[in-house]
């Protein structure tokens, strides 16, 4: 509450960046586990899959998710949309259901 606003300038100088960072995090986003279709967490059962994503954090904030929509595009995979819930941000998170142990 104390803390001086900085002005105006330095405030856009500090959004610059952030969004950048934003862009960057977003593409570090896809590269984690669970990010993107090609790196989906499998997972043993579709049960799982709801304590999985209270587990993971929006790589933007470290907020939790709300899981928005849970769809199956193929067979054995599951695509989660969530929201975060500080940011607000949605994305999707991947699984594919797989046997437990190594095939
Ligand atoms: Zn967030």
């Amino acid at each position: 509450m104390a803390a001086k606003r900085p002005d105006r300038t330095a405030r856009r100088e500090r959004e610059r960046t952030a969004r950048k960072l934003v862009r960057e995090r977003e593409k570090l986003a896809l590269l984690v586990p669970g990010g993107s279709e090609d790196r989906p967490i499998e997972v043993v059962s579709p049960a799982v899959i709801d304590s999985r994503v209270g587990s993971m954090k929006c790589p933007q904030c470290e907020g939790s998710y709300t899981i928005d929509d849970h769809a199956a595009p193929s067979a054995g995979l599951r695509r989660i949309a969530v929201t975060c819930r500080l940011c607000h941000v949605k994305r999707a998170l991947w699984f594919r259901l797989g046997v437990s142990g190594p095939n």
